[in-house]
């Protein structure tokens, strides 16, 4: 038996007492304003064991970590020919990073950068008659939580700013592969990224990728076992834009970030565990979080690999 609990409360106030380096989000005004010092982090076994420490009841902004689940729903809909528009490439390149979108004539490398999660927005917009409403409902069956929303503040204020991301979605309109227009599109991407919960909450949505036997409120399995394999794979190769590379090699686990300082990582049949940390390193992962999980997945001895 290996004593989570114990190894979770070490590193937490071991953590805590270092210094938190980097910076909260700056370009989305509403994000700049949170405070520095949260910290949370829960825990969720299959086999029924959980812990959470610290700010893990507080909600935050999950901003990119939503990419895994809209994708989810995009997958679970038009199955693999969504890969027609995304690819399952790791970009080495920023999230909002608009370099390779020439060369690759508008197909985003994959769907956890922003040109990506953009294509799998607007597929959705394209499938479903209310996309933001079916993942907020997604997102409650799994938590059973009917609170859970998006945050408007947060939605305006990146609205307001958007010029880069605004750039990117009219990008690849140019090459066609934007059907809707840019401004709905952009409109269901600014909204899920404010969408917020809390560390305990992202465990529960996340299940269905530690097992994929998971299922809906109507008992339907979310994605097979192969499409959940490969979400994960995206998250692995993916999850961390130009330091994909640095979180496989130091944390061992597929994972995805946001730049509200939250990530999530999953090990497939084992756990998840979420943690949310504000401050970002310079490639816009939580100083933090990284730092905790690389610690715990040494101190545990358990990884994927
Ligand atoms: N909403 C943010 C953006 O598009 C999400 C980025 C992130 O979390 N990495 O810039």
């Amino acid at each position: 038996m290996i004593a989570y609990q114990a190894i979770i409360d070490e590193l937490y106030s071991k953590i805590n007492q270092e210094e938190n380096l980097g910076q909260v989000a700056q370009y989305i005004p509403e994000l700049a304003r949170i405070d520095p010092n949260y910290f949370g982090v829960y825990f969720s076994a299959v086999e029924g064991e959980s812990y959470g420490i610290g700010d893990w009841q507080r909600n935050f902004s999950i901003q990119s970590i939503s990419k895994v689940l809209t994708l989810s729903i995009a997958y679970r809909l038009l199955g693999d020919t969504i890969w027609k528009r995304v690819g399952v490439e790791p970009s080495g390149s920023a999230f909002n990073s608009l370099i390779q979108l020439e060369t690759d004539k508008g197909i985003p490398r994959n769907p956890m950068i922003n040109g990506g999660a953009m294509v799998i927005c607007d597929m959705l917009l394209r499938e479903l008659k209310n996309p933001m409403e079916e993942i907020l409902q997604f997102i409650r069956k799994m938590t059973l939580n009917n609170q859970i929303d998006y945050s408007d503040a947060v939605f305006q204020s990146e609205k307001l700013v958007g010029y880069r991301n605004i750039a990117l979605c009219n990008f690849i309109k140019s090459y066609g592969n934007i059907e809707n227009s840019p401004e709905e599109v952009l409109d269901f991407y600014f909204k899920m990224c404010s969408i917020e919960m809390n560390c305990q909450e992202l465990t529960q949505v996340f299940s269905y990728l530690v097992n994929s036997n998971v299922t809906n409120a109507a008992g339907e399995q979310i994605l097979s076992l192969s499409q959940a394999k490969r979400v994960n794979a995206i998250m692995q190769t993916c999850g961390f834009y130009d330091e994909s590379g640095e979180f496989s090699f130091k944390v061992g686990l597929p994972g995805k970030s946001g730049v509200g300082g939250g990530i999530i990582a999953v090990h497939p049949n084992k756990y998840s565990i979420a943690v949310w940390s504000p401050k970002l390193n310079a490639k816009g992962n939580s100083y933090r979080g990284m730092k905790f999980l690389e610690q715990f997945t040494t101190k545990t001895e358990l990884s994927i690999f």
